[in-house]
């Protein structure tokens, strides 16, 4: 047994209401630098100093808890920091930036997961008692959220990874079974309040919320998931902050809170670029259109020149817009797009990048890798100043995004994309699409800007590509 030397050692000089008091003190500054964090994470600029100074927040939390006296002995609290460490440190350095998403889901899962086995174990340790109908809330609300979040995430992951399909997966009776789901998480949930003592109910609670979570996410369609991932991830830190009723541990109340709320801020900041509504979204018949917009039918031909011929457009162009998306990321082009960006500036041309809200795989996925490569801040624009530039932009150079430039969002009332905000590079006199083949974007379906009169594909990896551009530029300037 590994006594707690860390309460040991305060409790050699410090009374008990003194190390209260340290707690206090010390969980409100963790409490300030997760404010300042988040604050600082307004802004690609500042993004950085923001996640350091969560760290700070979470380390001293950590360390602060250890003084708790409910901890006795270290031994199994020393077992889980090591398996974390380890295993956090190896999905850091091995996940690649496109699995990222995937990563962010699995943190979702295991994050609510331990929410809702504090809950199991806090009822199974008989600490709620046949008349604590607040606790009982608490616990309840922890189970509840951690046990659906926990599976939502794991269906999420599978989603994202490709193990399950990212269409929508209906079956008959779906609402009906989704409401019973429904109505037995309600009734078990409010008559546990008004008797905890029900111990059966509080199993079957903790069951039917994981069966939640999986009918939650099975039903929503591939490009519904970003709101789905920030709505998991507000659901797991509410599901944290019910553990901080149940544990009366403030911290953990604050930071749950804090994770909630911004969760559900970037929900509707999603749903807005997406042009969709959050009921849309969790409950819409996405699977519906979809069906309908696998029937339409693209008209028209493709046209496709080498690298070396689309530089000699670019050799020309004076505005030029680049619109990141999905492939560059897949493609790590990101330091290549740097390259290019340098070169025509240097030429003298006016160049921007568009970011649209979703493009990639993860909020601000475009942003971070722009960032990697030390593209500068003041080169990125967002779509809603961007989107009328495009009229008078001689090039849009798309790189590896499909979905966020497809105007079947704007034309195709039977499309499953139809409203979400795009970006309008078709405006633009010349269009060049850097990918691979002709596979679809995230959403599935064809995209009828390839098929426009000023759109080229450049086939091949975009890295290549654009290496392939830069070269062709300087053989043009020598
Ligand atoms: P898309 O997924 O629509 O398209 C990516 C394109 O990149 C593909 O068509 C693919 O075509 C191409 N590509 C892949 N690899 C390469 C490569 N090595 N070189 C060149 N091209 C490549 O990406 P977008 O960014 O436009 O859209 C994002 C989509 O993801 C949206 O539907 C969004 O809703 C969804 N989504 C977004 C999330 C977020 O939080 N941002 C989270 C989850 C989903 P090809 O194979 O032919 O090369």
């Amino acid at each position: 047994m590994i006594d707690n030397y860390v309460r040991k050692f305060f409790s050699s000089f410090l009374g008990d209401q003194d190390i209260t008091l340290i707690i206090g003190i010390a969980y409100l500054i963790a409490s300030v630098f997760f404010i300042f964090g988040l604050k600082f994470m307004n802004s690609p600029r500042t993004a950085r100093r923001g996640m350091f100074m969560a760290e700070i927040g979470m380390g001293l939390a950590i360390v602060t808890t250890l003084l708790d006296q409910e901890i006795v002995t270290l031994d199994w609290i020393l077992v889980g920091l090591f398996i974390g460490t380890i295993a956090g440190y190896i999905m850091a350095i091995y996940t690649p930036m496109t699995a990222m998403p995937q990563r962010t889901a699995l943190s979702h899962a295991f994050g609510a997961l331990a929410a809702g086995l504090v809950g199991v174990t806090k009822y199974y340790t008989n600490h709620v008692a046949g008349d604590a109908h607040g606790l009982m809330i608490a616990v309840g609300l922890e189970v509840v959220l951690g046990g659906l979040t926990f599976t939502g995430s794991m269906v999420a992951f599978g989603k994202l990874q490709g193990v399950l399909p990212g269409a929508p997966i209906r079956y008959k009776g779906q609402n009906l079974v989704n409401v019973l789901v429904i109505a037995v998480l309600v009734g078990s949930l409010g008559y546990l309040i008004y008797d905890p003592s029900q111990s059966m109910l509080f199993y079957v609670l903790a069951v039917v919320s994981l069966v939640f979570g999986v009918s939650l996410v099975l039903p929503i369609g591939a490009a519904d998931m970003p709101v789905v991932m920030s709505l998991l991830n507000a659901y797991a830190g509410l599901a944290g902050c019910a553990t901080g009723f149940a544990l009366n541990n403030n911290v953990l109340i604050i930071a749950g809170a804090l994770d909630g709320a911004s969760g559900v801020i970037l929900s509707i900041i999603m749903t807005k670029a997406m042009n969709r509504s959050m009921t849309n979204v969790l409950f819409g018949g996405f699977g519906a259109v979809q069906a309908s917009a696998e029937a339409h039918e693209v008209k028209g031909s493709i046209k496709s020149q080498s690298a070396e011929e689309a530089a000699a457009i670019l050799d020309i162009a004076n505005s030029i817009v680049i619109v990141p998306g999905y492939g560059m990321a897949v493609s790590q082009a990101q330091h290549s797009s740097k390259k290019l960006v340098d070169y025509l500036l240097k030429k003298g041309k006016n160049v921007r990048f568009a970011i649209h809200p979703v493009a990639g795989r993860m909020p601000g996925h475009m942003n971070v890798l722009l960032a990697e490569a030390g593209v500068d801040y003041d080169l990125l624009c967002d779509m809603e100043s961007i989107n009328d530039d495009f009229a008078r932009t001689d090039v849009s150079i798309v790189i590896g995004a499909n979905d966020v430039v497809n105007p079947a969002a704007k034309e195709d009332k039977s499309s499953p994309i139809y409203g979400m905000p795009i970006l309008n590079v078709d405006n633009s006199r010349t269009v060049m699409v850097l990918k691979r083949g002709m596979s679809p974007g995230f959403s599935g379906i064809e995209n009828e800007l390839f098929y426009k009169d000023n759109c080229v594909m450049v086939f091949g990896d975009a890295k290549k590509t654009l290496d392939g551009f830069v070269t062709s530029l300087q053989e043009l300037d020598a």
